[in-house]
């Protein structure tokens, strides 16, 4: 008997729900409806919290625990903060993390043939890369425990343990050894960002990353200081296959790459742990265009596929693996033909459009 994945939704905030329920849309489409996912609704976010008083519920914790996937739109609202200035909306992703032990971040960056390229003199077959983000370390460990003195004095602490940068980079250096390579020379190559020319801890993450590569002898090891990566993305993306990077890094180079290939709407995640897989787009709740069918909900589609690839692969299950190849197909025939492009890629389908035409070519 085919089981029934339980999958967790949370829509968010801004354009959570609108890019969320487009993506739930297009999952049963790609399932044909069959009783393969149940999808439950949890509150979180920034509204959550103006409603509740509080941004990430306990219920919603145990229902993500207990689920078999996680799907999120987006979460925060920039002017709803808590008394330190930091944003309320902000706990569900961040504690999420941290709670379910959620390490890898898994950002994937593509172009696609027939999305207008932003980088002049390159081609969509040129950027191919995925950002391997640490996501439970670094600086963005120290949320909610930074100090303030005095209204004159704020720190707050980077850390780096071996243990948690080892998973890190055995994870890039596993999925380099499934990717077919950097599309400059066809190398299988895992580069560590960082910045350890200035930090004793980013020293300590290369040399941790350089002890896993000695496993990996079939892989290429490179190393880039994060300030010259934002100009390689730009000047050199070809060059790039696996990028393993410090959590703050990481954020901010995997927004950098999603614009060179067209837009932040592009680029899917996959947020895993031992035993959970959470899935989102790498944006955030962009309330610059909500609730006015503007957004580009493709990054979410695509995390939705990377979710069943997921499940599928954990669960040997063909019917989710060939539905999530189906949804990437149909959007790169469909971007291909100029025919979903929304207006952050110089197009004008509308957010409900996009969603109509992959639910029907998926039909
Ligand atoms: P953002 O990613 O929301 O938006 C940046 C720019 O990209 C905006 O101009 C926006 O319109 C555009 N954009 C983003 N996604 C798009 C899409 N799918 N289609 C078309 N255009 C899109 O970043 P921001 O403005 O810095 O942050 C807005 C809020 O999102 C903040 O509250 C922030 O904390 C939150 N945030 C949430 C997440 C998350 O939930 N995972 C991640 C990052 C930021």
């Amino acid at each position: 008997m085919q089981k029934l994945y339980e999958i967790a939704v949370i829509y968010g905030d801004g354009i959570g729900p609108e890019i969320g329920s487009a993506t739930v849309q297009v999952l049963k489409a790609a399932l044909k409806d069959d009783n393969i996912l149940n999808f439950i609704e949890y509150p979180a976010g920034a509204q959550c919290f103006l409603d509740t008083g509080i941004a990430f519920p306990e219920m919603t914790l145990e229902g993500c625990r207990r689920a078999d996937a996680i799907l999120h739109g987006a979460a925060g609202l920039p002017n709803v903060l808590y008394p330190d200035g930091t944003e309320a909306g902000q706990d569900f992703s961040l504690n999420l993390r941290f709670k379910l032990d959620i390490y890898a971040n898994v950002r994937y960056v593509k172009a696609y043939d027939g999305v207008p390229m932003r980088l002049v003199g390159k081609r969509p077959k040129d950027i191919d890369y995925v950002v391997m983000r640490e996501n439970t370390e670094g600086l963005y460990a120290s949320r909610g425990a930074g100090s303030l003195l005095r209204d004159k004095v704020a720190t707050d602490n980077l850390i780096i343990t071996r243990e948690g940068t080892e998973r890190i980079a055995r994870s890039a250096f596993e999925l380099a050894r499934k990717r077919k390579g950097a599309p400059l020379d066809g190398k299988k190559r895992v580069t560590v960002c960082d910045k350890a020319n200035v930090l004793r801890s980013y020293a300590f993450f290369r040399k941790v990353c350089s002890d896993i590569a000695k496993e990996y002898p079939d892989i290429e090891l490179d190393y880039c200081l994060v300030d010259a990566m934002v100009a390689y993305l730009v000047t050199c993306p070809e060059y790039y296959d696996v990028i393993v990077v410090e959590n703050m890094f990481g954020d901010i180079i995997s927004d950098l790459g999603p614009a060179t290939i067209g837009g932040l709407g592009l680029s899917p995640t996959a947020e895993l742990g031992t035993d959970v897989g959470y899935f989102q787009a790498a944006h955030g709740s962009a309330p610059d265009i909500a609730g006015q069918d503007l957004a580009n909900p493709v990054g979410t589609i695509l995390a939705g596929a990377l979710m069943l690839e997921w499940l599928g692969d954990r669960n040997d299950n063909d019917l989710l693996l060939d539905a999530a190849n189906r949804m990437r197909n149909v959007v790169e025939n469909l971007y291909a033909e100029k025919l979903i492009l929304t207006n952050d890629l110089g197009g004008s389908a509308k957010t409900s459009e996009v969603t109509t035409a992959i639910c029907k070519a998926l039909a």
